[in-house]
């Protein structure tokens, strides 16, 4: 019914925002180099090109139109006596027109031919096929027996197409042309001389011509991005940008808390100041530091910090932009890289998140030349290419330093490292202080407090928690943050946010057992982590949630405390069982968790007497695919067994204990549970009342001694 985080508390996971906090953007100037060259092909190429493409695209348009002949003259007048034109349109000179019905082409002129076109009648003539077309059509018996053969001779009288045209003699007989036409009741239409319809026609070549010419553009683009260099754009060029020293640097001032971190590359600074004084004594210079923690405790931060303070140039650049549809481009990125960097030296060059490349070659999936671990090698020559008298210092950032190619750790590349972790308490003190410097805080606001309940938040997620709690107050009208809020940003982000479903009756009264008996558990049990919060309003995915705050310092646990911790995280369902006499389905993600840990104990962490101190861990963090796979197993079946076996026997042990423990303190629990069925949230100083202190208390301060632990 409910779930909570018994291990150290699983946040929701938080982005990582890369854009710097409220004022202090540096916006990097993007020119860091000469503007990329631009190598047009010849222009007249391209003209001809196009030019060529419009001319055939005219043949084509021409090609295509309506099938229109040309015919003589005197064809033209006899099918206009035989009434067989519908329409003419006058153009000029020229004369179109469509016909009735599609005509018998006339004969081709030859010499010895006499044209009598005055006594055929065109109609007939459609039948009559000889050359001598016209006498034959009126039926006269004149015709010689070879004429008469011949007629028969092509077997296919040739039709006109029913669109023609014809060109006017240059004697002005229109007047009586038209008369005719007229007569004939023919259609006639003229054209002004210049014609407007070829307009849009060409309206539309200029469209198709800027069409073809864009294609060819882009076409030329993705090719120069292909090819990688040469002729080519700035595809190949680092997108490094310079750091802009201008604006409102960031110093080490913005950075909260991580003194240690701070002066290690503080001294970095001063060697790039006065690189002499290192020098004087033979020292070598730092080539490479690799900055490493978790997601946003402030890495970038750090390094738009030291470039703040430099006063030399600083390029920054993320791994992934490296990386690009096409083989090679990261290499020559990085090459361009370094070679801006060597002509500015001393400066700072910064890869964030440098395990997109720097990731252990030979380990991809795709084979070992990928373009991934082209970019590296080229990183790592680069690295080995800059002799000591150039004050190039690499800075780099990542949070899986655990994936990273052993060659890039090595001497003289990244060879200091600097590890950025979780803030401690005071770190969180200083890292609210930055972070509401801007906020108007109604006085009842205790950083102080709030940073004791924040254990394990990092600068990002203080980032977040504090603009969480200005966004509700101002949502809520109010003119100052106050603590409420501070409080209710801070639920949310350890908690997940509330969900609007509201439980049942029956549904509240058994999450609230299954939360007591986690809660119960986790007072009574020597070794958990301190209770934070329990609470029975859903939120994220649980219906109710036993909230424990991870104490600081804490390396390493130890194998009671883990049992401890098994026995709280099955506490839940063996209150339903106690109460209810029956497990409901809330406790899923309960016994995920404990089998997962209790697998862990037996397998890599030899914390079972059968199987002694031997490694069976079958699963890894899989550097490509970011999650657990399974690996070959590498013991007998029988071993499997065995693991099996014992995995259960832990967990089944813990699982008497945590029943044994809550009906042992049956009015305990029911205490709290109805508590937390009334008021749905109780805090550790409210659960301290109904129960007395708790066990993970140190001894003297406790003053009820009655509470037992086991
Ligand atoms: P990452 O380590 O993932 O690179 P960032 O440097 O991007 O983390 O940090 C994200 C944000 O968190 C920063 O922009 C900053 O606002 C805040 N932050 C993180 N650590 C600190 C810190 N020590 N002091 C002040 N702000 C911090
Ligand atoms: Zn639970
Ligand atoms: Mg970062």
């Amino acid at each position: 019914m409910s779930d909570e985080t018994p291990d150290p508390p699983k946040f929701p996971p938080l982005p990582d925002p890369l854009p710097p906090p409220g004022p202090l953007p540096p916006t990097p100037l993007p020119p860091n180099g000469p503007l990329p060259r631009r190598n047009l092909p010849s222009n007249a190429t391209l003209v001809l090109i196009v030019m060529g493409i419009a001319l055939v695209g005219i043949l084509i348009y021409q090609n295509s139109r309506v099938d229109r002949r040309e015919i003589a003259y005197n064809f033209f007048h006899d099918q206009l006596a035989a009434d067989n034109i519908l329409g003419v349109e006058f153009k000029g000179q020229t004369v179109e027109g469509i016909f009735k019905k599609r005509p018998v082409a006339p004969p081709p002129l030859e010499p010895d031919l006499t044209i009598d076109s005055e006594e055929s009648k065109p109609h007939e003539a459609d039948k009559g096929e000889s050359k001598t077309a016209k006498p034959t059509s009126t039926a006269e018996e004149k015709t010689k027996p070879e004429e008469q053969a011949k007629k028969k001779e092509p077997a296919k009288p040739e039709l006109l197409p029913l669109h023609f045209y014809v060109t006017l003699p240059p004697i002005n007989e229109e007047p009586t042309l038209l008369n005719q036409l007229l007569a004939k009741k023919v259609h006639i239409g003229a054209e002004k001389e210049s014609d407007g319809s070829n307009l849009i026609l060409w309206a539309y070549y200029a469209l198709f011509i800027i069409m073809i010419v864009s294609v060819y553009f882009m076409w030329r683009r993705t090719r120069d991005q292909f090819m990688g260099g040469g002729i080519l754009s700035g595809f190949s060029r680092s997108p490094a940008k310079r750091y802009d020293a201008t604006k409102r640097p960031v110093t080490f001032a913005d950075v909260a808390g991580l003194e240690g971190v701070k002066n290690d590359l503080q001294e970095i600074v001063e060697f790039l100041k006065n690189p002499e004084n290192f020098q004087r004594l033979g020292g070598r210079v730092p080539k490479g530091v690799l900055l490493m923690g978790p997601p946003g405790t402030g890495k970038t931060l750090l390094a738009r910090a030291v470039a703040g303070e430099a006063g030399v140039p600083f390029y920054s650049i993320s791994a992934s932009e490296f990386i690009q549809m096409f083989v090679g481009v990261g290499a020559s990125r990085v090459r361009d890289m370094f070679r801006t960097a060597k002509e500015n030296s001393p400066c700072i060059l910064f890869i964030d998140e440098i395990d997109a490349i720097g990731r252990h070659r030979g380990a991809g999936l795709g084979g070992g030349h990928d373009e991934r671990e082209q970019t590296l090698n080229q990183i790592l020559s680069e690295m080995d290419g800059f002799s000591q008298t150039e004050s190039v210092i690499v800075l780099a950032a990542t949070n899986r330093p655990d994936v990273l190619d052993p060659a890039l750790l090595r001497p003289g590349r990244f060879d200091r490292h600097v590890t950025v972790d979780r803030p401690n308490f005071k770190g969180r003190v200083a890292i609210f202080r930055v972070h509401t410097r801007n906020v108007p805080l109604a006085p009842n606001v205790n950083l102080d407090r709030l940073a004791a309940g924040s254990v394990g938040l990092t600068g990002a997620d203080i980032r977040n928690l504090v603009n969480e709690a200005a966004l509700w107050a101002t949502r809520n009208g109010k003119d100052s943050v106050e603590m409420d809020d501070f409080e209710y940003a801070r639920d949310k982000i350890l908690m997940g946010p509330k969900r609007e479903e509201i439980l049942n009756d029956k549904e509240k009264r058994m999450t609230a057992y299954h939360e007591s008996g986690h809660a119960l558990l986790a007072w009574l049990l020597p070794g958990t982590d301190r209770l934070h919060k329990v609470t029975i309003i859903p939120r994220g995915r649980a219906l109710g949630v036993t909230q424990l705050l991870p104490e600081e310092d804490k390396m390493s646990i130890g194998e009671t405390e883990l049992h401890n911790r098994l026995v709280f995280t099955l506490g839940g369902r063996a209150a339903e069982k106690l109460v209810f006499n029956e497990y409901s389905a809330g406790a899923e993600n309960d016994l995920t968790q404990v089998t997962k840990l209790a697998r862990r104990m037996v397998a890599n962490w030899g914390m079972s007497e059968r199987l002694g101190p031997v490694s069976y861990r079958t699963s890894e963090e899989h550097p490509f695919l970011g999650r657990e796979i399974s690996e070959h197993r590498e013991y007998s079946e029988h071993t499997a067994c065995v693991i099996d076996e014992e995995v259960s026997q832990i967990i089944h042990t813990a699982a008497e204990r945590a029943s044994q423990l809550l009906s042992d303190h049956r009015s305990d629990l029911d205490k709290l549970a109805a508590a937390l069925e009334e008021s749905e949230i109780l805090d550790e100083e409210e659960i301290e009342a109904l129960l007395g202190p708790p066990a993970y208390r140190p001894r003297e301060l406790k003053n009820s001694p009655e509470i037992s632990v086991p």
